[in-house]
């Protein structure tokens, strides 16, 4: 099998070991994270249940918040202080006519270019206050990948307002040594699933130069260990709710068809819907074994298409979603933000043609993992 950035599956030939090493992993995060930010964590949660910015979330959700700031601001502050007014409303209102599918082949070609000559100069810059996060975020809305987080972090970055200079930079300093942290021990506890991410941007990156997804497939490996955990921490808070919807659908992504580009699934409202045209295909297979466990299995050709945009009535419609690890924090945002109940699987690897391999590699999942979704045990190793 071809390993291009990550493998569940360490060379074994399933990914039970990863969900075993992830969730032990995850416990040390949370852990961690209710000894040094339990204050941050209160003073938002009291923020937010006065403010009603938002319907308040568990703390739990909040950490992977401040994980998430804490490790795009290590990885991407200088970039963002060299990104320019002019270049930056440029790529902000391109980025967001992206959902347009009419135009987006032609403004993801203008995208790569722009992003390419102005969004990845770094400007060393050791200030760091209130504005440096504002600074972050309008180089996030340049860059158009990171819709979801940008949501996230202006919830952050309100709260952060009401505090004096003095507050704003002790939080700073903890969330960044919080992300120090944790850059260095998932190295240690899940870089072994990881262990490509390093060689790929070293021999394959530049070749994605004026291309969209230049910044998305230059992700650091600490970015993939930040959705590994991130996606641990949400299932767990929405799998009893997820339990309760009454409706739930498999999302599967297009690099898992056999048939690739031959796939003869049929278009409907929520995906694409497989016929079953090949017996030794594991879309075929979920599918029926779907229609036995009160799961509708559907085809996503891409994340984009993942969802309507309008929003559903909340606790209604479960839907796991599976995705290469990459985009996993990103969907789970979304489908929340729509009311939807998201549990989140990772591909075992990743192989899409879109990003990935110009052949593309056929994907796959751990089966199991989506049987423990369905179940109430926590662990059913
Ligand atoms: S079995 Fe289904 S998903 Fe697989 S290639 Fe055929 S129609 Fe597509």
């Amino acid at each position: 099998m071809k390993i291009i950035t990550y493998s569940l599956r360490n060379h074994k030939e399933k990914s039970e070991q990863y969900y075993k090493d992830v969730s032990v992993f995850t416990d040390n995060v949370l852990e961690k994270a209710y000894t040094e930010l339990i204050t941050f964590l209160q003073d938002i949660c009291d923020f937010i249940s006065s403010s009603k910015v938002e319907k308040i979330r568990s703390k739990d959700e909040y950490i992977i918040d401040f994980l998430a700031l804490s490790v795009f601001y290590k990885l991407y502050i200088g970039k963002a202080k060299g990104l320019h007014t002019i270049p930056q409303r440029i790529l902000k209102n391109i980025s967001y006519k992206r959902d347009n599918k009419y135009l987006k082949t032609s403004i993801d070609h203008i995208r790569g270019i722009l992003i390419t000559l102005f969004a990845v100069h770094d400007k060393r810059d050791s200030l760091y206050d209130l504005n440096s996060i504002e600074v972050l975020i309008k180089w996030m809305m340049a860059v158009g990948d990171f819709k979801q987080e940008v949501t996230r972090f202006n919830i952050i970055t309100s709260f952060l307002t009401e505090k004096d200079e003095a507050y704003v930079k002790n939080f700073l300093d903890t969330i960044l040594d919080f992300g120090e942290w944790f850059q260095h021990e998932s190295k240690q506890a899940l870089g072994i699933y990881t262990c490509n991410v390093e060689k790929f941007l070293e021999e394959n990156h530049k070749s994605y130069r004026y291309k969209e997804d230049f910044v998305f497939c230059g992700r650091k490996e600490v970015e993939y260990h930040l959705n590994m955990v991130g996606a641990e921490i949400m299932n767990r808070a929405f799998k009893e709710d997820f339990l309760n919807t009454r409706r739930k659908l498999l999302l599967l992504p297009a690099c898992m068809r056999k048939a690739g580009s031959s796939c003869k699934a049929v278009k409907t409202e929520q995906g694409y819907s497989c016929i079953g045209c090949r017996q030794d295909c594991r879309i075929n297979e979920l599918t029926n074994w779907g229609k036995n466990n009160n799961l509708q299995v559907f085809i996503i050709p891409h994340q984009s298409d993942a969802f309507s945009n309008r929003k559903i009535k909340l606790g209604e419609i479960g839907i796991i979603g599976v995705a290469c690890v990459l985009n996993l924090l990103d969907g789970g945002w979304k489908a929340k933000e729509l009311n939807f109940v998201p549990q989140c699987v990772l591909l075992d690897y990743c192989g899409c043609k879109n990003h990935w391999d110009k052949n593309g590699v056929l994907t796959d999942i751990n089966v199991k993992q989506i049987e423990r979704k369905l179940s109430r045990c926590i662990n059913t190793f």
